[in-house]
């Protein structure tokens, strides 16, 4: 067989990218909105498709859709009222965050077949109910960290870094250069 057709049939075999929820939870309204806003940036930045945020906080949905408005894509936080009801409703693998978890290395190659993931991280406290309702509770390291650095790292694990075409919709796109700093708005030729 040909490297044209090799090629090809292993570009086929190549499994999807799962599509990728987060739901935070713990978020302390008045305490935590610059925290759970950065953990929905890196969601949203990182190709997540949403967050869920529990308890519901208006104030982190607003800041998060303003940027997304500039910036493109369908990235959206919705209230999750119930953690339960969100991870009862996910269809594929329920991935709890915490530094106790099996290592991430472990469990990546059953995560990437799957065509959907639910992570899920914490904040100060986790409801110890969350380690028996996840399909796998997982470490990124076996250190204590932060749920930001976390979600991220997961994320690049699972579907890659984010490219420079930026995201359908946006109105402006960064423009890679050595130094300083460039955007424009989408439409016209980058330099
Ligand atoms: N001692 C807390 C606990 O109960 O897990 C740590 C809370 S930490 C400040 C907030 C969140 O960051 C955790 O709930 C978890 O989702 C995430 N996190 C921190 N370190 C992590 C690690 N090494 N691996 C995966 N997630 C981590």
């Amino acid at each position: 067989m040909g490297t044209g057709s090799s090629g090809s049939a292993a570009k086929r075999r190549r499994p999807r990218a799962p599509r990728v929820a987060v739901l935070r939870i713990g978020h302390r309204p008045g305490r935590d909105p610059r925290l759970s806003t950065h953990v929905a940036l890196v969601a949203r930045a990182f190709g997540a498709e949403r967050m869920y945020l529990h308890p519901p906080d208006p104030h982190v949905a607003e800041s998060v859709e303003g940027l997304a408005a500039r910036w493109g894509g369908s990235f959206r936080v919705l209230p999750a009222p119930s953690w339960k009801e969100v991870v009862r409703s996910e269809r594929g693998p329920v991935v709890h965050l915490t530094m106790y978890g099996t290592p991430l290395a472990r469990v990546l190659p059953r995560l990437a077949r799957a065509r959907s993931v639910l992570l899920v991280v914490g904040g100060a406290k986790v409801p110890p109910a969350i380690y028996g309702a996840a399909t796998y509770n997982v470490s990124v390291g076996s250190q204590p960290h932060s749920e930001v650095a976390a979600v991220a790292v997961a994320l690049e694990r699972l579907r890659g870094l984010p490219g420079t075409r930026g995201f359908p919709g946006a109105r402006q796109r960064i423009v890679p250069t050595a130094r300083g700093k460039t955007v424009a708005r989408v439409g016209e030729r980058s330099r």
